[in-house]
């Protein structure tokens, strides 16, 4: 054998071995079924042959939690894009409520995208690094789609970290609060510093001594401007 029919051939064990190593990864398992139930902006039931049920949590994204914000139209938007359709689901894995991961594509459109770009969801950067996401993230919010029309909205992920919390300050409202009860506390009072920081800022709920508070309270924060 001549010096390049031997690094063809080595070329091709290296592809061999390459393919074996990767198959895996690289081709995606394809489900094809029909959604029968969104059950909030990132999450859906599909039918799938066998008249089995699939329980879905579109991956790479995070829609506004029941209870917050805009919650209802990130339902709908997700109901208006694929209820009741044929829908292909690239799966990616499992979370750990069992539920299966995934992209969800409708008439060629990714779903989990388009979610994205219209505002409905946020992109689940601590999940995922997919750049598409992140693109359609910034471009939402600079075009002031969806939930981004509103002021400072809070990430789903904080929401839920909040309510785990137990002095959570969402749920019951202390006794004697109006309706604005909810933005009084919305803030994190260091009480040692006097400063006040929002719900996207680091210390918000992690200072040593703290308290929430209102938007009135402390001195405003240097970092995240309280
Ligand atoms: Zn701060």
């Amino acid at each position: 054998m001549d010096v390049l029919a031997t690094r063809r051939v080595l070329f091709r064990f290296i592809l061999l071995l390459g393919s074996a190593f990767l198959a895996e990864p690289v081709v995606a398992e394809t489900i094809n079924g029909k959604v029968v139930g969104v059950s909030d902006g990132d999450s859906l039931t599909l039918l799938i042959s066998g008249n089995r049920q699939v329980k879905v949590r579109l991956d790479g994204i995070d829609a506004p939690e029941s209870g917050q914000e805009f919650s209802q139209n990130a339902k709908e938007g997700l109901s208006r894009l694929v209820f009741g359709r044929e829908v292909s689901l690239r799966v990616t894995g499992k979370d750990r409520y069992e539920r299966t991961l995934g992209v969800i594509f409708v008439g060629g459109v990714n779903a989990n995208l388009q979610l994205v770009r219209q505002g409905l969801a946020w992109h689940f950067k601590k999940y995922s690094d997919d750049q598409e996401l992140a693109q359609a993230e910034i471009d939402a919010r600079a075009a002031r789609s969806g939930l981004w029309a509103g002021f400072d909205p809070m990430p789903p992920w904080e929401y839920r970290a909040l309510k785990k919390r137990p002095q959570g300050i969402i749920g019951s409202a202390p006794a004697g609060s109006d309706s604005s009860g909810a933005t009084a506390t919305a803030f994190w009072l260091n009480t040692s510093s006097n400063a006040r920081h929002n719900s996207s800022c680091r210390w918000f709920g992690e200072t040593k001594r703290g308290r929430y508070c209102g938007p009135e309270e402390g001195k405003a924060c240097g970092e995240c401007g309280g």
